[in-house]
This record gives C-alpha cells, sequence and structure tokens, in this order.
C-alpha cells in the first residue's frame, strides 16, 4: 500500500474530514479544483507543512477499477515541497479505514469518527458502541509512546469502563508494556 497517497481530504462547507470513497469521482470534482474549491487539502488545511488554515482545493484521480485507486492531489505545484509526512497520512487514513471498517461489523450499533484535533487529548480516533452496550475506543498509533504515556491513557480507558484496541504503525516501536497487558499488537 502507498502510504502517501491521499484519499482524505477537508470539506471547508461542512467543516468535515471526507474520505474519497464516500462519494462518486464526479461529487468531489464538482467541489474541487475549478469547482466550489469547498474540498480542499486535510493536512495543509490543519497546518501539516503549511501554515495553518492554507486552502489548497483538490483534483480527485483514479476510477473504479483503474490501476491507481481513487484518491486526492494537491494540483501541481500547490503541493508541500517533499509533500506531507508519510506517518501523518498514515494516520488519518488508518483513523478512517478503522471507522469504515467498524461500520461493516455485525453487532455494532454506533461508530464515530473524531475529527482532528490539534491536541487529540483523551478522545479515540474512533468510538464505537457494541449492541450491548459495550464501549470500544480504536487508536491508531504512528508514533512511539512511553510505557506511561501508554498506560496513562489505557487506565482512563479502562476507568471510563471502555475497552482499548490499539493499532500501531508497522515499524513503529509500541510499548513493551502493552505485551505486559496482554493485549494485541
Ligand atoms: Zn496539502
Amino acid at each position: 500500500m502507498q502510504d502517501d497517497l491521499l484519499v482524505v481530504g477537508f470539506d471547508l462547507e461542512t467543516r468535515r474530514e471526507v474520505h474519497v470513497t464516500e462519494r462518486p469521482p464526479e461529487h468531489w470534482k464538482r467541489r474541487g479544483y475549478g469547482g466550489t474549491e469547498q474540498l480542499v487539502c486535510f493536512y495543509c488545511f490543519h497546518g501539516f507543512e503549511a501554515a495553518p488554515g492554507t486552502r489548497v482545493p483538490l483534483v480527485t484521480r483514479g476510477r473504479l477499477g483503474g490501476k491507481v485507486r481513487r484518491h486526492f492531489a494537491h494540483p501541481a505545484g500547490t503541493a508541500p515541497d517533499g509533500g506531507h509526512h508519510p506517518e501523518t497520512v498514515w494516520h488519518i487514513t488508518t483513523k478512517h479505514a478503522l471507522a469504515h471498517w467498524t461500520r461493516t461489523q455485525p453487532g455494532v450499533a454506533a461508530v464515530r469518527l473524531e475529527q482532528w484535533t490539534p491536541d487529540h487529548d483523551r478522545r479515540a480516533d474512533v468510538a464505537v458502541r457494541l449492541d450491548d452496550g459495550t464501549r470500544l475506543a480504536l487508536e491508531a498509533q504512528r508514533m512511539l509512546m512511553t510505557d506511561d504515556a501508554w498506560r496513562t491513557r489505557h487506565r482512563d480507558y479502562a476507568r471510563a469502563g471502555i475497552v482499548d484496541v490499539w493499532f500501531w504503525r508497522p515499524g513503529v516501536h509500541f510499548p513493551h508494556v502493552v505485551l505486559d497487558e496482554r493485549l494485541p499488537v
């Protein structure tokens, strides 16, 4: 999988993160570059490799069944030098993939994808409620986390009665305390 292909954009009108597969390409083309231009680069707008608030209307590429899967792209000459960091793109893309996958699973009553915030706070990337009332927090972790930081987070979830499930980016060194707690990695 190409880690840095952009599949998440930001809709200035709805103020929501959007995934390229949510709508047909024509929908995004009407809203992107050369259209209403409300569909902008999520990363540039949120201050990654660009000044916060930077609006870069996106183009939509790829077709269903084509060689390249559908994705968004900066118009020529508008991408930051070197593009956006693969770790950041992985995190946002994975969050959306987890939410999408969870919605297709049986026994799931509700799935909430948290909108990205700079402080991230203690909110899960994806919050899930099952039919039996069980609450899950899905976390996509792209960076090294210390044992203490992870343990604090894990205990906060436990105290709130939430089962936390962690997804680690391939190649990331996850805290060994995760294994001590006998959680899957
Ligand atoms: Zn960008």
